[in-house]
């Protein structure tokens, strides 16, 4: 248990609806009530509980600086398993100032970043794949990227790591109780049985493994670079997707200078659009470098929009970029532009049917339901997996990895007739690599699990 009672503004800086000051710790409710005082005859300690009580927010001394709701929670009850308050303020940076500075002067200190969320793991309340999953909720990019992190938050991907941690442990606590007492009558080593134990758990190992691509996916979002030649329309769709004016439209071919970068979800899948200027030869260096901009945009992009004026010829400009684009051997989409101009692409009929293709005005909306289907379908998601059952993190990953690699060196071990002592080396390792996941111990689970499953030594 952590001694000092930690204060902190919750909510982003600047004016809001509300504003929430947090305590956590031994003198959490203490402290509230030092700098609150109820509206009502009953002091705030005297409501229970998680009783909202609404009074007057005191500055340090003692002046009302805000009318507001404060509640209590007793540990280990709480978020973090210790004494929290929240006061809801008004959402104006100044009374939170002031309210901060009041907390402080009544015994409490700044909390460090993370530290709310750090003391529930210390405190048992998360663990460690739930706590990471906090902090990728808050920076979800996506839909299906907050539902992955709530599902993990809520233990989806903890209590997978549980099944496959429970299921080497049961071996463990086998080889360790024909090692250890030898002479106890236990059932002889069923060395089929343990190696589809254990080829299982490899199984689901790399099943986990395999998520990672989506993980990152979510959460660093799809590189998608638009290209096409000047006055595609490449910055009116990214703009249009993105819902705002980020890049510069005009009507002069090569506005685009530079390459621009926005986030949006399309078809569910966060994309991280990167506007490009026209891919053309030129010999103004301005847009010269521009131009070497868009083709590494495209080495780096993991999809790509193709973009052609469908109200305008196909252009030989227009022949060479798709050549380009095709040629990269990236997922791309042939994205015919301005429909709202013209009846039906005559370029339409060049691409080969295999090639997702799709007419589109980012002036009226038209065709971008279909792109977004388009994408959806070049990045489907794992429909069996539930969410939150993915790694999300390289931290997550590299231990995944190591368990992985551990599982597969004991299973080739009992393969080979090697002694279970060495096969217990691997089997221990693969658990310290999950327990590190979870942030769980180890050998006290192994020999709980002993005890309590073969009642040796009783
Ligand atoms: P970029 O050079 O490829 O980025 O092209 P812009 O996005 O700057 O667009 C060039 C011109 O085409 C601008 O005048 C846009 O307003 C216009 N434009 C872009 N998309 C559309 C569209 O869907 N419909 C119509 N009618 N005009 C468009």
């Amino acid at each position: 248990m952590t001694a000092d009672t930690i204060a902190a503004i919750s909510t982003p800086w600047g004016p809001g609806a509300i504003g929430i000051l947090r305590l956590s710790g031994p003198e959490a409710a203490r402290v509230a009530e030092k700098c609150f005082k109820p509206l009502g005859h009953k002091g705030f300690l005297e409501h229970k509980p998680r009783e909202l009580v609404y009074g007057d927010l005191l500055d340090s001394g003692g002046e009302a600086i805000d009318r507001v709701l404060c509640a209590y929670s007793l540990g280990p009850n709480s978020y973090t398993g210790e004494d929290t308050a929240e006061l809801q303020c008004h959402g104006s940076p100044m009374v939170l100032a002031l309210g901060l500075e009041a907390l402080f002067a009544a015994g409490a200190r700044q909390a460090k970043a993370g530290e709310f969320t750090r003391r529930a793991f210390l405190n048992g309340r998360l663990d460690l794949a739930q706590a990471e999953a906090v902090g990728d909720l808050l920076e979800a990019q996506s839909r299906e990227g907050a539902r992955h992190a709530a599902g993990q938050l809520a233990g989806a991907l903890s209590r997978k790591i549980g099944d496959i941690y429970s299921a080497l442990v049961d071996v463990m606590a086998h080889f360790h109780a024909v090692l250890d007492y030898p002479d106890e009558d236990i059932d002889p080593f069923r060395l089929k049985e343990l190696e589809k134990v254990l080829a299982h758990q490899e199984g689901e190992l790399n099943a986990l493994l395999a998520s990672c691509g989506r993980g990152k996916l979510l959460r660093e979002g799809v590189a998608c670079a638009i290209v096409g030649r000047p006055n595609a329309g490449k910055s009116t769709l990214l703009n249009t997707l993105v819902g705002y004016d980020r890049a510069i439209v005009t009507d002069i071919p090569g506005t685009t200078r530079d390459t621009v970068e926005e986030r949006c979800e399309l078809g569910g899948v966060p994309l991280r659009l990167i506007d490009t200027a026209g891919l053309r030869d030129t010999a103004d260096p301005v847009e010269r470098l521009g131009v070497e901009r868009s083709r590494k945009a495209m080495e780096e992009a993991e999809l790509i929009f193709a973009v052609v004026d469908m109200s305008a010829d196909l252009t030989a400009e227009d022949q060479e970029m798709l050549q380009a684009v095709s040629e990269t051997g990236k997922p791309w989409v042939f994205v015919a532009s301005k429909k709202d101009l013209a009846e039906s692409s005559r370029s339409m009929g060049l691409i080969g049917g295999d090639t997702p293709s799709v007419e589109v005005s980012a002036l009226t909306g038209e065709g971008l339901d279909k792109l977004g289907t388009l994408v959806a379908e070049l990045f489907p998601r794992e429909e069996a997996a539930p969410y939150g059952q993915l790694l999300t993190n390289a931290r997550q990953e590299e231990a995944a990895r190591r368990a992985g690699e551990a599982v597969h060196r004991a299973l080739e071990a009992l393969q080979a007739g090697v002694t279970p002592d060495a096969l217990l080396t691997d089997v221990e390792e693969a658990l310290a690599a999950l327990g590190e996941l979870t942030g769980q111990s180890v050998r006290e689970d192994i020999t709980d699990r002993i005890f309590s499953k073969f009642c040796v030594g009783k």
